[in-house]
């Protein structure tokens, strides 16, 4: 398969102190790559130059070939962006925002409408087409955002933190869109605190410590590397980046 996102010694410094420190890491085209770290470890900050969100001090990152530092626009044309935050248009309908968004990326405006009602009702917001976003729970905000997010079929998804805020049915609804899209082909990197939903989702998992990758591989990687044969994920991430000894937990 093909590579879908190769980033390579990535570096971010807020104010002389490093968030991002020299990160590298490949997601192939049908992986879903799970970037793990504690608060404050980097991972929104390195997706968030990933996404052309914010300028990286150094470092290269390729989307499906493409230098997203020199071409950024032919970049971010393959790539879909779930903020941990759901960021909306608080006065357009959740209908307008798709159309808006739908617009943004140039999709067909049939295809659109067609995909925006499948994802509409997939989501349980049919009822909720007409209703301004900004009457939304939090948890509706982050499905329309979801929606729009998918609405371009993105080569490239990066979500950060997905699952927040949603309940057990939307949480299994969204986990089952993403396996879709990661079998269609597409490259999905997400972090997630949820250590569950690595452990069970993902191909391959990335922990972060301080701005470095400090493992990363399958779980079965994982443990050989971390010396941790047979615990689960919650063990070895602990036991990586934990300061106190994990059996004090
Ligand atoms: P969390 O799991 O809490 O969301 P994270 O791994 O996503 O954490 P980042 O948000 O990437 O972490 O933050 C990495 C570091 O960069 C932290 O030390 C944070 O304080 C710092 N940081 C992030 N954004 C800014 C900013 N705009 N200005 C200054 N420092 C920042």
């Amino acid at each position: 398969m093909a590579i879908g996102l190769e980033v390579r010694d990535l570096a971010k410094s807020y104010g002389g102190k490093r968030a991002v420190d020299g990160i590298s890491l490949n997601v192939r085209a049908g992986e879903l790559y799970a970037l793990l770290g504690p608060n404050g470890a980097g991972k929104t900050t390195t997706l968030r130059m990933i996404a052309g969100l914010l300028q990286a001090d150094a470092g290269e990152i390729k989307v499906f070939g493409t230098d997203a530092r020199r071409d950024p626009l032919a970049a971010k044309k393959a790539i879909a962006w779930l903020p941990d935050e759901p960021l909306l248009y608080d006065k357009l309908t959740a209908w307008e925002y798709l159309e808006f968004v739908a617009g943004l990326w140039g999709v067909d405006p049939a295809s659109a409408r067609a995909d925006a009602e499948r994802l509409l009702k997939l989501l349980g917001l049919w009822d909720n087409r007409n209703d301004r976003c900004e009457t939304f729970s939090r948890g509706m905000k982050q499905k329309a955002v979801l929606a729009g997010a998918l609405i371009h079929k993105p080569k490239l998804l990066m979500l950060d933190e997905p699952l927040t805020g949603l309940d057990a049915g939307a949480s299994r609804l969204v986990k089952d869109m993403i396996r879709e899209r990661v079998e269609d082909g597409a490259a999905v990197i997400l972090t997630t605190h949820i250590l569950e939903v690595a452990e069970r989702m993902a191909d391959r998992i990335g922990i972060i410590k301080d701005g470095k990758l400090l493992i990363e591989g399958s779980l079965e990687d994982l443990r050989t590397q971390a010396g941790a044969q047979g615990q689960s994920l919650e063990d070895v991430f602990l036991s990586l980046t934990s300061h106190t000894p994990v059996a004090a937990q």
